[in-house]
């Protein structure tokens, strides 16, 4: 999907609303709009990239971003002693809807494999 219909992006400029939790220059955090846990954030690049598959090695220090954002959002909603899970789902089997890489941080009750 191309950036100007990506609905993160739209997020990411203001276009659709969100609850967020964490931003900076290079990542947003909101929370997603259907959680499947108490704790369900999604932590995404504002640079449009449509999954793990793109991710080159000059983008090492923007996925070091990603995780200092995803240990803010883990303090900041208190699951970083509890344990949380981050997920990255890819593809047509990984069950990807949304093709603007993302990471889901989940938590806030105990994880089965299966969540
Ligand atoms: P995935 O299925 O891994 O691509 O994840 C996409 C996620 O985006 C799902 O968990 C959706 O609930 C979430 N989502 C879709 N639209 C929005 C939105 N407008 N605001 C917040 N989360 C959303
Ligand atoms: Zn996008």
């Amino acid at each position: 999907m191309h950036e100007e219909n990506c609905i993160f992006c739209k997020i990411i400029r203001g276009e659709l609303p969100s609850q967020k939790v964490h931003e900076d220059e290079e990542t947003l955090a909101f929370h997603d709009i259907n959680p499947i846990a108490p704790v369900h954030v999604l932590v995404v690049p504002k640079r449009h990239i449509a999954s793990v598959l793109e991710l080159t090695e000059t983008d090492a220090p923007l996925i070091g971003r990603i995780h200092r954002t995803i240990q803010r959002v883990a303090k900041e909603l208190g699951v970083d002693e509890s344990g949380f899970r981050v997920v990255t789902n890819t593809g047509a089997h990984g069950q990807q809807t949304v093709f603007h890489l993302h990471y889901h941080v989940i938590g806030g009750r105990q994880l089965t494999w299966t969540m």
